[in-house]
């Protein structure tokens, strides 16, 4: 089974603020990419996949939070 690689480089900005990153085309590991599945309630008829919404796919959102570095002491 393959995987999707992201690689995030940290650089500090200018100035803090909050950074956001969006993955997209991750294959959903609930339906494993179908989109749906038999049942229930019945077999017979499919449901769409809640994690994906049907889509098969999801992304992740991966947010950094910058802040001051603490500065530890006695160590
Ligand atoms: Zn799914």
């Amino acid at each position: 089974m393959s995987e999707k690689q992201t690689i995030i480089n940290l650089v500090a900005p200018g100035r803090l603020h909050n950074e956001g990153f969006v993955s997209k085309g991750h294959v959903c590991g609930y339906c494993r990419g179908k989109g749906w599945f038999y049942g229930p309630p019945n077999k017979d008829e499919t449901v769409i996949c809640p994690d994906c919404g049907g889509t098969g796919e999801v992304m992740a959102v991966v947010t950094v939070e910058w802040k001051p570095a603490m500065k530890e002491e006695g160590t």
